[in-house]
């Protein structure tokens, strides 16, 4: 049975709402190293026992994390290595979903393995195991899964992560997912420290073959604007950034949409809401999910409104996205600001920091050369496409974006953007206030210039741009080059 390494569980079981240990993926050595500690974890598909074989190792300094990424990268079939944050674990348990065959008591399902102590050498504890068995078509809620816990502290948050490990399993069709352990940290939330799955290539849909690496042909008849999203991953591979051009042919008398879909919640929202209707014509399959940058989310953003047809872009994600929604709502301000043909947009935010970016959205929205329109997570998209009409457009604007001309400050890899200072809008010199506001601390005022520092690491959150548009002067601006031209 084909396994997925934890990098790649960890995007579908993000998919489907189940926290997870902050970790950032490496597939080549970075050029700022991560803060300590971290648990450097080598990405093989199939290895089991990591920690015995010196898979995994905690790194306390810099030099350990250098050192260790460089040995791990160098492992034979390693993808790349998972950086997770050591975070305060007061207890772990284990759980896995399998299928289950049936036998005389139960009829063939799934069942739910689930063991109060978690870690190493569960496989010597497997008849202590509490077994919970399901229905594929009617899965246990929240309360089912929490009446058979056995006493632990936060049982019904944590039969909530269960019941999300059970949505996931059924979601994906896999045969194993497994999260070893879950950890209860201080603030009595549960989060995936590590996981893996198990899935048979024959269930595997075609629209999820990208998580699975499936190949879906041996013909590669990828389209140049999937080619683009393909060297944008290549270049900043954190997080999924998925694109597929529709091939078909479009009905007449449509509305065409262009999606920026976030996550399986987002894909899922979307077929319900448009599976019925012959009126509405989905140009793109797309997910943007699993912890991906802002400066990714603006690249694919960028690619997805540049498809011709399109009359109006639509971004939902499940309503609870893990990716912090002021950070995607930059992403989509940029974009609006700087593509050649933005798209009308309905947009739907949920997530941290959910008010912060429909703030944002509706404060810039009066200046914008297109018409947007907002929605809180509870408005779901059977609702927005009621709006589709009104705001769709025949006639695209089209504009030109010049970028100002500035003193490139620095240059940032991974994820790739140039930081470009304006320093006749300050011209007193002063330090502007949004070096202050960079999550990480990457932004230093040093010499009354923006100066990166060495010890930190830029997210490409977009923070910092967004405040100085529209806090600040306009001091700083990012340039966020695409792999090639767009529309
Ligand atoms: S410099 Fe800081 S605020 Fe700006 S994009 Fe990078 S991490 Fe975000």
């Amino acid at each position: 049975m084909p396994a997925l390494p934890e990098y790649k569980t960890r995007i579908l079981l993000e998919n489907h709402g189940v926290p997870l240990i902050p970790a950032v993926f490496y597939d080549v050595m970075p050029d700022i190293l991560p803060e300590p500690a971290v648990f450097l974890k080598a990405q093989i598909p199939g290895a089991t026992s990591r920690a015995g074989r010196g898979l995994v190792r905690r790194a306390s300094t810099k030099e350990e994390i250098s050192n260790g990424l460089k040995e791990l990268l160098a492992e034979k079939n390693c993808q790349g290595v998972l950086a997770a944050e050591a975070a305060d674990i007061k207890k772990e348990y284990y759980a896995a979903c399998l299928l289950d065959f049936g036998n005389e008591e139960n009829l063939p399902g799934g069942v739910l393995l689930f063991s109060p102590e978690g870690g190493t050498g569960i496989e010597g504890r497997t008849g202590s195991l509490l077994k919970i068995h399901f229905s594929l078509l009617n899965p246990p809620s929240v309360q089912d899964i929490g009446n058979e816990l056995p006493d632990v502290p936060h049982a019904y948050e944590l039969a909530d992560f269960l019941q999300k490990m059970i949505s996931t399993f059924i979601g994906y069709k896999l045969t194993v997912l497994e999260t070893n352990p879950i950890a209860l940290l201080a603030g009595g939330s549960h989060v995936a420290v590590d996981c893996r799955a198990e899935f048979e290539k024959h269930a595997v849909s075609k629209k999820n073959a990208y998580l699975f690496k499936v190949p879906e042909s041996s013909v590669n008849d990828s389209t140049p604007l999937e080619k683009m999203v393909e060297a944008i991953n290549a270049a900043d591979p954190a997080g999924t950034g998925f694109f597929r051009a529709s091939r078909e042919k479009t009905p007449e008398g449509t509305i065409t949409v262009a999606t920026n879909l976030c996550g399986g919640g987002g894909k899922m929202l979307w077929e319900m809401a448009t599976g019925g209707r012959d009126d509405i014509f989905s140009l793109n399959e797309s997910d943007t999910s699993g912890g991906l940058s802002g400066f990714k989310s603006y690249r694919i953003l960028r690619v997805i409104m540049s498809q011709p047809e399109a009359q109006v872009l639509i971004l939902t994600g499940s309503g609870m996205a893990f990716q912090n929604q002021f950070h995607l709502a930059s992403a989509v301000w940029k974009a609006l600001r700087e593509s050649p043909t933005p798209l009308p947009s309905l947009l739907r935010f949920g997530g941290t920091d959910q008010d912060k970016a429909m703030n944002l959205m509706n404060t810039v929205s009066e200046n914008l050369p297109v018409k947007v329109k907002t929605f809180r997570p509870e408005i779901f998209p059977n609702a927005m496409v009621e709006h589709l009409e009104e705001i769709a457009t025949d006639h695209r604007i089209k504009q030109e974006f010049i970028p100002e001309a500035g003193e490139l400050a620095f240059e940032v890899k991974t994820p790739p953007a140039r930081f470009v200072y304006h320093p006749e809008k300050n011209p007193e010199g002063k330090e502007p206030a949004f070096i202050k506001e960079c999550p990480t601390g990457f932004l230093q005022w040093k010499k009354d210039r923006i100066t990166p520092n060495p010890d930190a690491k830029c997210i490409g959150c977009l923070v910092c741009e967004t405040l100085s548009l529209l806090e600040g002067n306009g001091e700083l601006t990012i340039e966020l080059g695409l792999p090639g031209e767009v529309l």
